[in-house]
C-alpha cells in the first residue's frame, strides 16, 4: 500500500467537481486509471435513463486462477456544495477549505478501492474476478445503483461497497428497507365566511388521518415519519387540496409493509370520513440489506480485518446507501467505513489514518478470495 499515492490521488479526485448529475470528469478520471491497471472498463447508458451527463463506470479483470471473485463500489457524485473543493491536510486529518463539503464521501471510497487493488496487483498473487463498478446519482436517491443491470456482471462471491462512516472495520450488514409515502386528499373550495357548509375542508381530512397514525419509532426495528404537509390558498377558502409526505423503514420487510398498510387505511378512512377523495403515491425506495454472518461476503470480510489485527464490527444502519440496491438483486453486499465525517456539512473531514486503514482492507479482500 502506498499512502502517498492513495493521498495524492484521493485529493486529486476531490478536486474534480462531480455534484450529482455531473459525473462526467470523475468518469472519464477513473476510466483512464482503471485502464492503466488493467482493467476492461465500460461505461453504461444510466446517466441517459435518469439525466445525467456520465453513467455507472464498470470495470472488470479476469482472475488468474479459479479463486472467490470480489466486487468493489463506491459512488462518484457529491452533494451541493461540491463544486471547486479546496483540500486542506493538517495532522493527518483532510478538509474542505470551509466554503464546500470535501467530498470524502464517497471519492474516500474510490480512492482506497483504487490504491487497494493497485497495491495487490504490484505484488503479482493470484486472484479471482474483480469487478468494481462507480455509480452515480447515490446521493439523490442511489439512482446510478437503480439503473445497474445487474445480469451484465460475472458472478460475485464478496460484494463490498466503501460509503460509510467510522473505520473500515466496521462493517453494515443489516440496514432498512424503505418506503415513500405521499396522499394528497381532495375536498371541496368554499368561502370560509359565508357558506363554509359547502366546502369540504382537505387540510382537516390531512390532519384526520396524521392523527389516526403512528409516527416516530414503531418498535425496535421500525420507523415512520411524516415530514411534509402543504395545502391551502387562503385564509377565507376552504382548502380543497392537502399533500402530506413520509416514509417507513424497517429492518423486517413485514413489519414496513404492514406499517404503510395502516398509513393508507388512515389516509382512506380520514377522507371518506370527510367526504373527500385520496391519491395515494407509495413506492419502495429501496431493500433491506441483510447479509448473514454466515455469508461468503461476511466471511471475507472478517478474515480481511483479522490479517489486519482488528475485530470486525457487524453493525447495523437506519440508513440506505447503493448496497441496499444490490442486496435487492440477490447478491449480499456489505458497506465498509472509510472513516468519513460530517459529510453533507461543509464541515466534513476525513483521516488519512482511516483512508489508509480502508486501502489495506481492500488489498487484504483481495488476498483472502485469492487463497
Ligand atoms: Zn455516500
Amino acid at each position: 500500500m502506498n499512502e502517498d499515492r492513495l493521498i495524492k490521488q484521493f485529493l486529486e479526485l476531490v478536486q474534480i467537481d462531480s455534484e450529482s448529475g455531473n459525473e462526467r470528469k470523475v468518469a472519464d478520471y477513473l476510466q483512464a486509471e482503471l485502464e492503466k491497471m488493467g482493467f476492461m472498463v465500460e461505461e453504461d447508458n444510466a446517466g441517459e435513463k435518469i439525466g445525467g451527463n456520465a453513467g455507472n463506470v464498470i470495470a472488470r479483470k479476469k482472475g488468474n486462477k479459479e479463486a472467490k471473485s470480489c466486487f468493489f463500489c463506491a459512488h462518484m457524485d457529491t452533494v451541493k456544495p461540491g463544486n471547486g473543493v479546496k483540500p486542506k491536510l493538517e495532522n493527518g486529518i483532510i478538509t474542505s477549505d470551509g466554503t464546500t463539503v470535501l467530498g470524502g464521501d464517497d471519492k474516500g471510497g474510490i480512492a482506497v478501492i483504487l490504491e487497494g487493488v493497485r497495491s495487490f496487483l504490484e505484488e503479482n498473487k493470484e486472484y479471482g474476478d474483480i469487478q468494481m463498478a462507480f455509480t452515480i446519482g447515490e446521493e439523490e436517491g442511489l439512482f446510478g445503483a437503480k439503473a445497474l443491470d445487474y445480469s451484465s456482471l460475472w458472478q460475485i462471491d464478496g460484494a463490498f461497497f466503501f460509503d460509510s462512516g467510522d473505520d473500515s472495520s466496521h462493517i453494515v450488514v443489516r440496514a432498512p428497507e424503505h418506503y415513500d409515502f405521499a396522499a394528497t386528499f381532495h375536498g371541496l373550495a368554499a368561502h370560509a365566511g359565508l357558506e363554509p357548509e359547502k366546502g369540504i375542508n382537505a387540510i382537516a381530512a390531512a390532519a384526520d388521518a396524521i392523527s389516526k397514525m403512528k409516527l416516530g419509532r414503531i418498535d425496535e426495528e421500525t420507523t415512520a415519519n411524516i415530514g411534509e404537509i402543504t395545502g391551502g390558498k387562503a385564509t377565507n377558502i376552504v382548502p380543497d387540496t392537502a399533500t402530506i409526505k413520509g416514509e417507513s423503514r424497517s429492518l423486517n420487510k413485514d413489519k414496513v409493509a404492514s406499517q404503510i398498510a395502516d398509513m393508507k387505511k388512515a389516509c382512506e378512512e380520514a377522507a371518506e370520513k370527510f367526504g373527500a377523495k385520496v391519491d395515494l403515491d407509495i413506492a419502495k425506495s429501496h431493500d433491506a440489506i441483510n447479509v448473514s454472518l454466515d455469508s461468503a461476503t461476511a466471511l471475507m470480510a472478517k478474515e480481511a480485518c483479522a490479517l489486519l489485527g482488528l475485530e470486525a464490527q457487524f453493525i447495523t444502519t437506519g440508513g440506505g446507501s447503493d448496497a441496499n440496491i444490490m442486496n435487492g438483486q440477490g447478491i449480499d453486499a456489505v458497506n465498509i467505513g472509510v472513516g468519513m465525517s460530517k459529510v453533507h456539512t461543509t464541515e466534513e473531514f476525513i483521516a488519512v489514518s482511516d483512508l489508509v486503514m480502508a486501502a489495506n482492507l481492500v488489498k487484504k479482500l483481495l488476498e483472502v478470495a485469492g487463497k
